[in-house]
This record gives C-alpha cells, structure tokens and sequence, in this order.
C-alpha cells in the first residue's frame, strides 16, 4: 500500500482502540520509510526489504521483548498491521506469491517482489520524486482492487478525523437504556 493508506491504517486502528494513536501511526509507517529508503540509497536492491520481513519483525520483537508499554505495544501493532496489509494488497491484487516472498526476505527473494531498484538515470525526469511514475506502475495500480480500498481507508480516516468528538451526554443515555 501507498504511504497516506499505512498512515490512514495507523490512525483508525489508534482512534477505534485505547492504543496510542501517534505510536500507532509510526509503527505503521516506518517499515515503508526505512525499506523505501534503503532502496533509494541502493543499501538493498528492492524497495520491500528487511522491514516487511519476518525477519525484520523478529528483530523488532527482540528489541521491544520486555519494554511492552503501551507506546512500544502500540508500536509494534502498527508495525504487524503494516505487514498484514501489504500482504492484503499483493494478494487482493492477484500477487500472493510476491506477499509470500516479501515477508520471507532474504531467504525467498533477494531483487523482488516489488520493483527492482532503478539506475541513477531514473530519477533524472520530471518525475523524479514520485518512484514507478516512469514505468506506469501507478496508473497500472490505480486500476487494481487493492487501489480502491486504499481509497476506501482514507475516506474512512478523513471521517474519522473530521467528525466531531462524541457527546458524552449521549453515550451516558444510551448506556443508561442498555438492558
Ligand atoms: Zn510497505
């Protein structure tokens, strides 16, 4: 999923639970941040790397093993919740072989799923900051199912976001007529 999708996931997990909305919103964005990242800077060749791995996510658990506040908890949900819903793009998307090599890095794929990582010319166009622009990978993605539940994620978020806060005059009378 896109970027805004995984911060829009972080806020509505965050925003529908008692988990801190902001940890949650950064666990749910970092895997994208450092992967994209370590394939702009060509660490790795692929842009899903070790971050969407399994192996990532048993790093991460290591590291938090024992600091489960509830930031680190929240965290880590929105790391998990990441993965699952990058798993849930490939595969709604026809691409379940590429989910299942993503979190299987570097053991089931090294280059791919995704994009191998571009040559230096790539980025010389005037869309040098919007990556797959060139090889029509986003109008092709805009035409996918998984396109449309991102829309569908963020419309939801923005309602969140937008809606005003519940009266708590109206939740008491509703709890009050419970049975
Ligand atoms: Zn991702």
């Amino acid at each position: 999923m896109w970027l805004p999708a995984h911060i829009a996931i972080g806020y509505i997990i965050g925003k529908k639970t008692s988990l801190d909305t902001r940890w949650c919103v950064l666990g749910s964005v970092l895997p994208d941040l450092i992967d994209k990242t370590l394939g702009h800077m060509g660490v790795f060749p692929a842009y899903q790397t070790v971050s969407h791995s399994l192996l990532g996510l048993a790093v991460v658990t290591a590291l938090l093993f024992g600091r489960y506040g509830p930031a680190m908890f929240a965290f880590y949900v929105g790391w998990v919740v990441h993965l699952a819903a990058d798993v849930l793009q490939l595969t709604l998307n026809g691409r379940g072989g590429h989910a299942l090599n993503m979190l299987g890095w570097p053991v089931l794929h090294w280059e791919n799923p995704m994009v191998t990582a571009p040559e230096t010319a790539y980025y010389e166009g005037i869309f040098a900051s919007i990556p797959f622009v060139q090889e029509g990978y986003v109008l092709h993605y805009m035409t996918t199912p998984a396109f449309y539940l991102e829309l569908v994620i963020l419309v939801y978020a923005g309602w969140l976001l937008a809606r005003p806060a519940s009266s708590p005059t109206i939740e008491r009378s509703r709890t009050d007529t419970d049975p």
